[in-house]
């Protein structure tokens, strides 16, 4: 049945305003519902990653985030002794985007608010707390949302998704349990300060032998945050002379122009399951982690960017509702261990007897000294990059070795086309892609109808100082062919060199290899997104593929 709405969204935090732009890009009638009269008036998270900012830039707001965001940020880890740690360099990454840029999140919602209306497929109420909820695997979900006079109002969707945040509505009428990953519960004294004396991109951890300092760069200002001690409550770390007393280090805290001082106690907590009929759980909804790492909206952009095309495809293309169960199998597991290695890292910096922090110190110290586990930390290769595992990604022979790609993000290298310079995004587009590593002419027709089939669009990746050597395919379509700038792509020239890569909307490449194990890798995820058996989708190429064979 088709609903009033195809997608209803609750909440316009970050995750649900993110999911609202994918949607609307592609043309999903979306309704997002929203408790409060307006966005949040405040700030919470402070990062965006690389993959979220090459999101955010795929949907038209890189123009935008260019000019709010302060980036890219680098981050200093200091022991009580004063010993450096580790050091995070701030640096553009294979996404093509800062590996960590600050955000406002307040002025954040903002842009995201103003790009999804602007796409004419999001309808954004306010004053709406969704209070019922009733779903049925034939007829799709009404809501029952109340404002605040008291009124209800009643709207129906196909497909309903809760990005409503840690005390989940939609969470409960699923009747799930919001699982704690790990005992660790810390508490933190978070004061943003408007204007501050340091603008400069620099964030330091100071570890402390009774407490944490932290200090961060914003857009309009800094951040600056103090662990709290079990014997201590809120209430004593908002009390203006106990927070005057621990400023002392670093400012004069009478001098501050503070925008909003708050304890907040970061969890490590997860639904059982993020999918149940026709209602999805992301971000906060679905999971809780320590901010250790910068992972927590980040990980709802990432729910939101791994659902956001399969929604639009069942709802467009008529794909069958089991795609749908894919995001679950490949999200779970995921921001399982994402909330890992959060959890992991603050009890790293948060050690508080003497003799442990010491034996930390000396254990980083010693890691220095070994230029791998430098540039470990350095580059944040402790954030997992899971290789995704469903019926939609066909893993290769690679599986297992350095070398497997399938399953993880396609790198976003500059390149140049005609001596232009584009992100190879902006070539690929939103849609599915067809990346020829370095590929030459052998099965372009068949790599051609298989483009079409997946509404794909084909680009050729070239090395610096390639030939060019086509442009066409044999009925005419153009194919372009790119040139690599940089060396984001020299993994993929090393290993898959004269291979084909299918790269979902997601960006996530799905299948890889020679153009004939290319064409039966892809047909077996297209015969997953069609329902329809395997021998069908071959048969259906051979006849695209032989006129012969259609005349018969
Ligand atoms: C101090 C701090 C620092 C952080 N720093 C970072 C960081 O640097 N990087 C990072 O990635 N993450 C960070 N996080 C985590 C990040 O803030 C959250 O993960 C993120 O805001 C979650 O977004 P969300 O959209 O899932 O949920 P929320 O932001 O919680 O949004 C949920 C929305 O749903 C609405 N809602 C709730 N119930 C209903 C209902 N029944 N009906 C209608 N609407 C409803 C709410 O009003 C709200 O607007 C930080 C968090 C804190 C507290």
């Amino acid at each position: 049945m088709k609903g009033q709405y195809d997608v209803i969204i609750v909440g316009t935090g970050p995750s649900g305003l993110t999911l609202a732009n994918i949607l609307g890009s592609y043309h999903v009638r979306t309704l997002v519902l929203e408790r409060d009269p307006a966005l949040s008036p405040f700030p919470k998270a402070l990062n965006i990653d690389d993959e979220f900012f090459r999101l955010l830039h795929a949907m038209g707001m890189g123009m935008a985030m260019k000019h709010h965001a302060k980036y890219p940020i680098s981050y200093d880890y200091v022991s009580p002794l004063g010993l450096r740690l580790g050091f995070v360099r701030g640096r553009i990454t294979e996404h093509g985007f800062p590996n960590r840029a600050a955000i406002y999140q307040p002025d954040f919602e903002k842009i995201l608010f103003n790009a999804a209306v602007e796409t004419d497929y999001v309808t954004v109420k306010f004053d709406q707390e969704v209070v019922r909820i009733d779903d049925d695997a034939q007829t799709g979900v009404q809501v029952v949302a109340r404002q605040a006079n008291g009124n209800e109002s009643t709207f129906h969707g196909q497909f309903l998704v809760g990005a409503d945040g840690a005390h989940s509505v939609c969470r409960k009428h699923l009747n799930l349990s919001f699982d704690e990953v790990d005992k660790f519960g810390v508490r933190h004294v978070v004061i943003d300060v408007l204007d501050d004396i340091d603008p400069s991109p620099m964030a330091l951890t100071k570890m402390g032998w009774r407490r944490n300092f932290f200090s961060m760069p914003a857009p309009n200002g800094r951040r600056f945050e103090f662990s709290l001690r079990n014997d201590e409550t809120a209430e004593d770390l908002l009390d203006d002379d106990t927070l005057r007393h621990l400023f002392k280090p670093w400012r004069n805290y009478d001098e501050l122009n503070i925008i909003r001082k708050v304890v907040h106690t970061f969890r490590a907590r997860i639904a059982p399951k993020l999918h149940h009929g026709r209602i999805f759980l992301i971000g906060d909804a679905a999971h809780l982690m320590p901010v250790f790492g910068s992972q927590g909206m980040n990980s709802g952009a990432r729910d939101a960017n791994n659902l956001g095309w399969k929604l639009a495809r069942v709802i467009n293309n008529g794909a069958p509702q089991a795609l749908l169960d894919t995001y679950n199998t490949e999200r779970w597991e995921a921001v399982l261990k994402t909330i890992k290695m959060a959890t992991m890292n603050g009890k790293l910096q948060m050690v508080q007897s003497i003799p442990m922090s010491l034996m930390r110190d000396a254990f980083f110290g010693l890691l220095r000294l070994i230029p791998a586990a430098t540039s470990y930390i350095r580059e944040m290769k402790y954030i997992p990059r899971p290789f995704l595992r469903s019926s939609l990604v066909q893993p290769g022979a690679e599986q297992g070795k350095k070398k497997d790609i399938i399953g993880r993000i396609n790198p976003n290298p500059k390149v140049s086309v005609n001596g232009e310079e584009h992100l190879l995004d902006e070539l690929t587009g939103t849609g599915f892609a067809l990346i020829g590593v370095a590929s030459s002419k052998h099965g372009v027709e068949q790599i051609v109808s298989q483009a079409r089939r997946f509404d794909a669009t084909i680009v050729i990746v070239n090395e610096k100082g390639a030939n060019e050597t086509w442009t066409q395919g044999a009925a005419g379509e153009t194919i372009r062919a790119a040139t690599v700038l940089d060396s984001h792509y020299d993994p993929l020239f090393e290993s898959y060199r004269g291979q084909w890569l299918l790269v979902r909307p997601d960006r996530v490449i799905a299948c890889a290899g020679s153009w004939q194990t290319f064409i039966e890798s892809s047909a077996c995820i297209l015969a997953e997104m069609m329902n329809a058996p395997i021998d069908r989708i071959r048969d259906g190429l051979i006849q695209e593929q032989c006129p012969e064979h259609r005349a018969a």
